[in-house]
């Protein structure tokens, strides 16, 4: 476990050092790490629980309790994962987010308050990946970086992949087809593109911007009606219970997310 250096500099350089963390990295080293996750969060408490419970499941931790300090610790230790405290005293997390999309594409999980569910929006349009809203369970913490570093690893294994299956959701790019389990399902071309869009985004959460923009694009992105006809219609054709849907959820005032059930 890693240790945060008191008193940094207030005036980060958003680009990673080159010098690699004592430790991570050298000739004869032991190549096999834990991901390392930088968590960014001023509540001591708040901060105390998250490297103890990251801790736990032997991953590596770095923390700071300011914006400027998560960028430089960012920087310095090229974390595999962020989990970014949206309120901080001195930057926002739009404001951070947009610093750390500068250099990397390492995902970010926000931590909002109730009151602040409107700026989320904003912070995933700024490359943010996912939110937890506070008070959250141990357990999705930890199903939600788990997620995002199979995620991460699959993007750059496999990405070349032709076909994606979730649950009982299979998608064949090669084919442009649509199952749930044996079952082909008709879809049209938007509605195939919609599924397509959440099949390679499963698990995350997606604004309606980011649904519109892809789907139909850029001048679409207002024309959310749209999108909630074709998500109904989806569910229509993919849930067992269109109403109360498995894998199409809606975040309320966000977007939607195609849910990887627990397995
Ligand atoms: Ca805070």
């Amino acid at each position: 476990v890693e240790h945060t250096i008191e008193g940094q500099t207030r005036f980060p350089d958003p680009r990673p050092s080159s010098v690699p963390p004592p430790g991570s990295e050298g000739p004869g080293a032991v190549p096999l790490l834990m991901p390392l996750v930088l968590v960014i969060e001023d509540d001591r408490r708040m901060r105390k629980y998250l490297r103890a419970t990251l801790a736990d499941q032997r991953f590596r931790v770095v923390d700071a309790e300011s914006g400027a300090e998560g960028l430089v610790q960012a920087s310095g230790h090229n974390p595999d994962l962020v989990i970014l405290d949206f309120g901080l005293p001195d930057f926002d997390g739009i404001q951070v987010t947009t610093r750390l999309r500068e250099w990397t594409a390492a995902p970010i999980l926000m931590l909002s308050a109730r009151d602040e569910e409107h700026d989320k929006v904003a912070a995933l349009d700024a490359g943010a990946n996912d939110y937890l809203t506070k008070p959250f369970g141990t357990g999705e913490l930890l199903a939600r970086i788990r997620v995002w570093l199979r995620h991460t690893q699959r993007a750059t294994s496999d990405s070349l992949d032709s076909s994606l299956e979730v649950g009982d959701l299979r998608i064949d790019f090669g084919k442009r087809l649509a199952f749930v389990g044996e079952r082909e399902v008709r879809l049209t071309p938007t509605q195939y593109k919609l599924f397509g869009t959440l099949m390679r985004n499963a698990g995350k959460v997606l604004t309606h911007e980011q649904i519109l923009f892809t789907v139909w694009g850029p001048a679409y992105t207002k024309e959310t009606q749209y999108l909630r006809v074709y998500m109904g219609q989806l569910r229509q054709k993919l849930e067992d219970n269109p109403a109360r849907p498995r894998y199409l959820v809606t975040e309320p005032g966000v977007g939607y997310r195609l849910r990887i059930s627990a397995s």
